[in-house]
């Protein structure tokens, strides 16, 4: 099929760190509405893989499209902008403002003509917020402050705060990291909530999780890619066993 089929056409992606190739001539196709899984163990490159998308490192070669555009030569805000969300690992919320506060604080902001940055604050933009807050199960919290919320809860609104965005990719690092059983169950369930116009990346170690979630799932190791299709065709590739097994 044309690239432009894909929202994410990543091409033999390479990046070098003095010499070492953390990226060694990565392709992968990511659809329109798809959950993708990149795993692979520690060191096999999947958070570079995510740096490079969001504009964070620099491509040594190769090419990343999304909706056909080339973003490797962009900024990261140039990269936010076009519509590429990625929340890291640790939550960057604030403690100190209630769950609508910091969906209200990630709402997009214009700028006035004297460059003071306006926020809408209207009927629009309150809605919105309380759209997300049910999505992210939030809705009853939404005056509570943030550092009251359960670690679970700081992920969901974290996620919220991304979606407030609108992003049509969404780059999530190891989203359900310790979480119980059910606070994991829910954000499946978030996942498949809010695919319906958007793909999410997600790197995630939690291989109950990644069942639930992956629609593909494209294994890392040393770089490159090792294997990639279904959760079953994945687990069942013996190239994917014998790295995991560790022969
Ligand atoms: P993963 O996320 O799969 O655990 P990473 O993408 O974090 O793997 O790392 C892949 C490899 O690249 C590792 O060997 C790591 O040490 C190396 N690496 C990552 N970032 C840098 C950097 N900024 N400078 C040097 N080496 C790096």
């Amino acid at each position: 099929a044309a690239p432009l089929d894909y929202l994410l056409a990543v091409e033999a992606l390479t990046v070098s760190f003095d010499g070492f190739k953390a990226v060694n001539d990565v392709s992968f196709y990511v659809d329109p509405d798809e959950i993708r899984v990149i795993i692979g163990p520690n060191g096999a490159g999947k958070t570079t893989v995510l740096d490079l998308i969001c504009g964070r490192t620099r491509a040594s070669g190769g090419s990343i499209r999304y909706k056909g555009q080339e973003l490797t030569k962009l900024s990261e805000s140039a990269i936010v902008q076009a519509g590429v969300g990625r929340k890291f690992q640790n939550p960057s919320i604030y403690d100190d403002l209630t769950v609508f506060e910091n969906l209200e604080i990630s709402f997009p902001r214009g700028r006035s003509v004297f460059g003071a940055l306006t926020f809408k604050r209207d009927a629009e933009v309150r809605d919105r917020i309380h759209e997300i807050a049910e999505t992210i199960f939030l809705k009853d919290q939404l005056s509570e402050r943030a550092e009251f919320l359960s670690h679970g809860q700081k992920q969901w609104l974290e996620i919220g705060m991304l979606l407030i965005q609108d992003p049509e990719l969404l780059m999530l690092d190891e989203p359900v990291a310790g979480m119980s059983v059910g606070e994991r169950i829910k954000t499946a369930e978030l996942l498949n909530q809010i695919i319906k116009g958007r793909s999410v990346l997600v790197i995630e170690h939690d291989m109950k999780f990644v069942e639930d979630i992956a629609h593909r799932v494209t294994v890392l190791h040393q770089g490159k890619v090792l294997s990639e299709g279904s959760m079953d065709r994945v687990k069942n590739d013996p190239k994917v066993i014998e790295v995991y097994l560790g022969h």
